[in-house]
């Protein structure tokens, strides 16, 4: 629970800031307070639709696993777990249900692609010609603290192009009608940028409080990159499956196993320091 809170924590503080800043930005080119409201929030739409769904989810798992400690008193009214379980479930189907705002954001995406606001065809085409290549055996000379978790969180970017631009390729003007991989699609792109936005924040926190602060930090985003690669993996993986075949599959299942590489360590260790710390506070404290 506090792994999954503390990545969406993270994500929620990144998304609110860019929003902020855009805002700030566009008054200071003139533009009325309200405009720029909208425009900040126009801007960053992809993100809000991401972050509707990933944080209704966290909140769910949370209040689930609420109940569960409490066994059968979580199940009774009598505790305040039952409730909470209940109110949280209203979550993930207002404000755009969650399978609306999975096509939605990979909508958004894709048509922002189209109209060459951004640029995702140059990376794709370049990670096509990269999966032919041999792969990269480099160990993680780079000493920066979380450089391995910043290296998982690159190559993840590149699963969700190899993924999203095959389907593009193949399926063209059907992929609408494919739901189930643009939901594939926007899963996998969510845990990235989950992943990517805890990574940041917490590189930031070594920077300011030192490694001996910040090790549950550290501890809390190896957990998630661990817990989310593993996430893509198997996204992308039910992606591939619903449109390639043969050959062409087995290449990018290849490449979707080297894209979601990352390295191992003592996860159960990681999550009873984590626990330990919850307890001692009695409280989520990161
Ligand atoms: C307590 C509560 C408060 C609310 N408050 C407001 C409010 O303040 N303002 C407001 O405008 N509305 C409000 N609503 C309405 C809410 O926004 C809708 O319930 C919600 O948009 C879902 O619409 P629906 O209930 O018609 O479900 P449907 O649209 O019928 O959806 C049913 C299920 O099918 C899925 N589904 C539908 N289309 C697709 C698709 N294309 N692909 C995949 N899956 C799909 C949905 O995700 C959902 O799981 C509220 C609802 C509740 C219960």
């Amino acid at each position: 629970m506090a792994v999954r809170t503390y990545a969406l924590q993270s994500s929620c503080y990144r998304a609110s800031d860019m929003i902020d800043n855009k805002e700030k930005e566009l008054v200071a080119q003139g533009k009325a307070y309200q405009e720029a409201i909208m425009g900040a929030a126009e801007e960053y739409a992809i993100e809000c639709s991401l972050l509707k769904f990933i944080g209704s989810e966290v909140l769910d798992y949370c209040v689930d696993e609420n109940v569960q400690i409490h066994g059968g008193m979580g199940y009774s009214e009598e505790l305040s777990a039952a409730g909470a379980y209940r109110d949280a479930r209203i979550n993930r189907i207002f404000e755009g249900t969650n399978e609306i705002n999975r096509l939605l954001s990979v909508d958004m995406l894709l048509k922002r692609a189209m109209g060459g606001k951004i640029d995702m065809m140059s990376p794709a085409m370049a990670i096509q010609k990269e999966l032919m290549s041999v792969p990269d055996f480099g160990g993680d000379e780079d000493e920066t603290p979380l450089a391995a978790e910043l290296k998982a969180v690159k190559n993840a970017k590149k699963a969700i192009l190899m993924v999203a631009g095959a389907a593009v390729q193949k399926l063209m003007t059907k992929l609408k009608h494919e739901q189930e991989i643009l939901m594939n699609i926007a899963d996998m792109i969510a845990e990235v940028y989950s992943m990517e936005s805890t990574v940041l924040r917490t590189q930031k926190l070594i920077a300011t409080k030192g490694e001996a602060e910040t090790a549950l930090n550290v501890d809390l985003t190896k957990v998630f990159v661990s817990d989310a690669i593993e996430r893509v993996n198997l996204h992308g993986k039910h992606a591939l499956q619903s449109f390639a075949e043969g050959d062409e599959l087995r290449i990018m299942l290849m490449g979707l196993k080297r894209y979601t590489k990352y390295e191992t360590f003592n996860t159960k260790d990681a999550r009873r320091r984590i626990a330990a710390k919850v307890v001692e506070e009695g409280a989520y404290c990161f």
